[in-house]
């Protein structure tokens, strides 16, 4: 048996972050992942993520992104590790677009950094991309790439270093109603706490298929490096920067070359419905023949690019784009955490620290987080 204050499953960036503040804040905690932080099969797997403050008209989204970039920040200060890359995030958008239009408005109001590029000042900064007609730019200076698998291993290493026990293995779905006392592990561990929390991404459906089967879905998401020549630096951090292309219904984004590792591009368009545990991760010969046509058309330096390296790996999906953090249906002390819907990662900080709120009551349900505003049709309003 394991006794703890609060119980936290599943060590993505949400798990990870909600120990580590629920630490901070004096509780006895236990951080349970039979894979580990950032395994290949989590959404928070991987090399990079994008943070930008930039979310159209969903401010909540632009403070979190401006409160967990703080964060972020001050864990690289100190780790010493290098967790974020201040490359610049540039949006691409059509002269109408009403999404740009709202980012630019909640940018002014936050007071962040950014700069607008008409069509001339666009293509004379970026020879490199060739956008698309009637574009414009909007670019954020100090936003940029989140190095992913090692910033989400960093929090955790945090964790432990302050306390938080971990311990690897696979949690059941708990049965019952009212006041859960303990969960078990597949392996008969008990774990006793005065709080649980579920951050199992991408598995929750699985964990809870009677209420999240159909309101959390797995898509399968496509992403490839390409690279660059041997002699072409133009593609590099300080060269170039993440580029989030709004002219293009697949919402594509790309970022240069981190860790030399190539030039990374992925479609942010759902794909087909997939699954955590089983599900193939190898490329499909349709989605490098699209993302070949789009590098041709926008970056006609990479047309021919080789492709170094690639991932397949899984958003998790409400039905709006907007994250689960609510109560368990039936048991008042257990927390539901996730609905990351493909732009999570960054928020990690502001995410964890507001559920170490909501166990200590200190915070109330956002109703735009809550379980009650999940649909069963998909209808994406966040991006
Ligand atoms: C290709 C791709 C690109 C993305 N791009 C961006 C981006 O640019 N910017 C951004 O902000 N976000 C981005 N996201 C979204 C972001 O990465 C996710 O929203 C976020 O990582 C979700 O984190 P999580 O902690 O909820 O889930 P996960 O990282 O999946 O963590 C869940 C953990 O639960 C564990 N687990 C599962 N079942 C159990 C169990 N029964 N018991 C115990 N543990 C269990 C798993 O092992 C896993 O480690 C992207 C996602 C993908 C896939």
């Amino acid at each position: 048996m394991v006794t703890c204050d609060v119980a936290v499953f599943g060590s993505g960036v949400f798990g990870a972050w909600t120990a580590l503040w629920l630490r901070r804040a004096g509780a006895s905690v236990v951080l349970l992942d039979p894979y580990g932080p950032g395994n290949s099969r989590s959404s928070s797997g991987g090399e990079s993520r994008i943070i930008r403050m930039g979310y159209g008209p969903d401010e909540i989204y632009t403070q979190w992104s401006i409160r967990s970039l703080v964060h972020w920040k001050e864990l690289a200060g100190q780790t010493g590790q290098r967790l974020f890359e201040q490359t610049g995030v540039l949006w691409m958008a059509l002269e109408d677009d009403v999404y740009a239009g709202h980012t630019k408005r909640l940018l002014e109001k936050h007071g962040v950094e950014f700069e607008t590029l008409p069509a001339s000042e666009l293509a004379a900064r970026y020879p490199r991309i060739t956008c698309a007609p009637h574009s414009w730019g909007l670019f954020e200076p100090r936003s940029g790439a989140l190095m992913a698998r090692r910033a989400v291993q960093a929090v955790a290493a945090e964790g432990a270093r302050s306390g938080v026990h971990q311990i690897a293995e696979v949690i059941a779905a708990p049965a019952g109603a009212g006041v859960l006392r303990e969960a078990v592990t597949a392996s008969g561990t008990k774990i006793a706490a005065g709080a649980f929390v579920f951050a199992c991404g991408p598995w929750l459906p699985k964990l809870f298929p009677l209420f999240l089967g159909r309101r959390i879905c797995p898509t399968r998401q496509e992403v490839m490096f390409f690279g660059p020549r041997a002699d072409d630096r133009r593609f590099t951090p300080g060269q170039f920067p993440v580029c989030l292309d709004l002219t293009d219904p697949r919402k594509p984004y790309c970022f240069p070359e981190l860790d030399g590792r190539g030039y990374k591009i992925a479609m942010d368009a759902h794909g087909p419905l997939f699954d955590p545990d089983s599900g193939d991760r190898t490329l499909t010969p349709q989605g490098i023949a699209d993302v070949r046509v789009y590098l041709a058309a926008r970056y006609p330096d990479l047309r021919d690019a080789p492709l170094l390296e690639s991932r397949v790996c899984q958003y998790e999906n409400t039905s709006s784009g907007n994250f689960l953090i609510d109560r368990h249906p039936d048991f008042n002390n257990v927390w539901l955490v996730g609905g990351g819907s493909g732009h999570g990662f960054k928020h990690g900080p502001a995410l964890g620290e507001h559920v170490a709120a909501l166990i200590s009551g200190h915070a109330e349900v956002e109703e735009r987080f809550s379980l009650a505003t999940k649909a069963e049709i998909r209808a994406r309003e966040v991006f």
